[in-house]
């Protein structure tokens, strides 16, 4: 009998297949005694281990390339943790197996880091995927991870590493399922990049047997397990629908009657560009540049190595727009050399513009390696600092931009309410907003984003966050300047039409997305978004939104 469930859908597209289960966990391994003659062969295992999963997931990151390229290095680095591996050989030399102390030493570790606040939640579930990889080469067991299929499948995990999105192939995994995570977690992030559909935060989903056949619909979230024919047979037809619409699709965004939305793409470094250049990007609407950052715990990396990275990209879109967003630093992504220890609560402590205020050699350095890197192209270069709170942030950033000759626009991205309140007082110090709905929606709800039991709240069709985008982009309007979109909110196409009717200026996102936005945008009028944005603001719930939007486009 088919049965219907209900998560958050985060990446685009129909799968139709039986479940595959992830590989389980790593079982604990037996804590015996180990005589003390046997200590350095033992340390020695260890460390061997551990050399060979770091290299391992370096080998993988290389293959992957691009931002999962970056987050296979950070876990690689994880894994080499000096103070991790001293305490490994600590317990070694008071009697544990290599097995059992890698076990130990590692709990202990994540506990630290559970309670060093809750933004570690995402770095806890990489520490977690790290330890079993060391734990199974240890004791000889396979790997933990994606099953050994040669069939095609739908996985089904309760949360997914970034080792194994990576290397997910999209011929043999037709979409994925997990339990955990949130619209905006790095496990959704990268199924945008691969172009799988997925869908997420869908409680029970552990729970349905390997093999059963299920149809997962990752735009509207839904699962249905052991699909009727009549449900396929639909469900098919709509893919087929949109493919053939997503084809008919080209050119640059433009609503069906030519109001222009630059399509623009959120990359991580050089190695997204050609996907984004496939895609049909009209430049790049957020560089993540936190990305170069994280080969090295310990330093930034050289005005050089940033020239280089800068200028791949910059020459990528010669005529084009690229907007490079300086080091957000702190809360979910931490940097050792940056971001303080000890704060309770990371996600509102120094992160972003507050991180560079404090540190005002690294944005010096990343602000003149991106004035070399333009230098002699015709590129439109415009850059951005996160976490813009108020006008004196906007002022400082705006200020170190020009102290460092940077000829580029200067722009604040909107991810705290703050900034959406009072727009217009930001706006006097910078060229054009960018709105970063993923934290917008975080600190609007005091909901993190990491954590997939609030994914709810996470959810970009919340009026209150419409209104917010509504404040920005009615500001920049009275101010003769853009406000675009390059939170998560941008990739979904309904909501994409809303953002325009909201006003919003250029839509930036994964490249995967672009197609299916595109497509969207050319099917209606400026005034119909209009009318679907004021439909949206009007309803009580996300859900209610999104009906009121779907039922003004679709003329019911
Ligand atoms: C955002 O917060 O919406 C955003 C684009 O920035 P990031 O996801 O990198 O925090
Ligand atoms: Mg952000």
């Amino acid at each position: 009998m088919e049965t219907t469930l209900r998560g958050v859908g985060v990446s685009h597209g129909v799968a139709i297949g039986e479940v595959r289960h992830m590989g389980t966990a790593v079982l604990e391994p037996p804590a015996k005694q180990i005589p003390a003659e046997e200590a350095e062969r033992e340390q020695q295992r260890a460390r061997q281990a551990v050399e060979a999963v770091a290299a391992d997931l370096t080998a993988r990151g290389n293959l992957a390339g691009g931002e999962a390229q970056a987050v296979l290095e950070a876990q690689a680095l994880m894994a080499q943790d000096p103070e991790l591996m001293a305490d490994v050989d600590r317990r070694i030399a008071v009697g544990s197996s290599a097995e059992r102390a890698v076990y130990d030493a590692f709990a202990a570790y994540r506990e630290l880091l559970a309670n060093a606040g809750e933004y570690l939640a995402g770095r806890v579930a990489d520490l977690d995927d790290v330890r079993n990889r060391i734990v199974a080469r240890l004791l000889g067991v396979p790997m933990p991870g994606v099953p050994d299929s040669d069939q095609p499948y739908v996985l089904v995990a309760r949360d997914l590493a970034p080792a194994d999105t990576a290397l997910l192939d999209p011929t043999l995994v037709l979409g994925f399922v997990t339990e955990e995570g949130g619209p905006t977690s790095h496990s959704a992030i990268l199924a945008r990049a691969l172009g799988v559909p997925a869908v997420v935060a869908l409680p029970g989903a552990g729970e349905i047997a390997e093999g059963t056949l299920i149809a997962v619909d990752g735009s509207s979230g839904e699962i249905f397990v052991n699909p009727t024919e009549e449900r396929r047979a639909a469900l098919e037809a709509a893919a087929a629908e949109r493919k053939a619409a997503l084809a008919a699709a080209t050119g640059p965004g433009a609503t069906a009657d030519g109001h222009k939305v630059p399509l623009l793409a959120n990359i991580g470094g050089p190695a997204d560009v050609p996907a984004a250049v496939e895609a049909g990007a009209e430049g790049v609407g957020l560089f993540r540049t936190e990305f170069l950052f994280l080969d090295d715990s310990k330093n930034a990396p050289s005005e050089e190595k940033q020239v280089e990275a800068y200028r791949q990209v910059l020459e990528a879109f010669p005529e084009g727009r690229v907007v490079v967003r300086v080091l957000d630093a702190g809360a979910d992504k931490p940097l050792e050399f940056l971001t303080p220890g000890d704060e309770p609560n990371p996600a509102l402590g120094v992160r972003g513009l507050r991180t560079l205020l404090d540190h005002p050699e690294v944005l010096r350095t990343q602000l003149t390696a991106l004035a070399k890197a333009a230098e002699g192209l015709p590129v439109h270069l415009e850059v951005m600092a996160p976490m813009v709170a108020d006008r004196a942030d906007a002022k400082a950033f705006a200020d170190a931009c020009r102290e460092a000759g940077l000829r580029a626009k200067y722009g604040a991205m909107v991810e705290i309410p703050s900034a959406a309140l009072r727009a217009r007082s930001v706006l006097q110090e910078v060229e054009f907003l960018s709105l970063g709905t993923n934290d917008l929606a975080q600190y609007t709800f005091a909901a993190d984003r990491q954590v997939g039991a609030v994914s709810r709240l996470q959810d970009p069709w919340q009026p209150a966050l419409l209104d917010l985008v509504a404040l920005s982009a009615e500001a920049a309007r009275a101010e003769g300047k853009s406000c675009g979109v390059c939170g998560e909110a941008a990739s979904d196409p309904l909501l994409a039409c809303v953002l325009t009717g909201l006003g919003v200026t250029s839509l930036s996102m994964g490249a995967a997305s672009i197609p299916y936005v595109r497509a969207s945008l050319a099917k209606f009028t400026l005034a119909q978004c209009e009318r679907a944005a004021a439909a949206a603001r009007a309803a009580d719930s996300a859900e209610e939104a999104r009906n009121a939007a779907q039922a003004v486009l679709s003329g019911e």
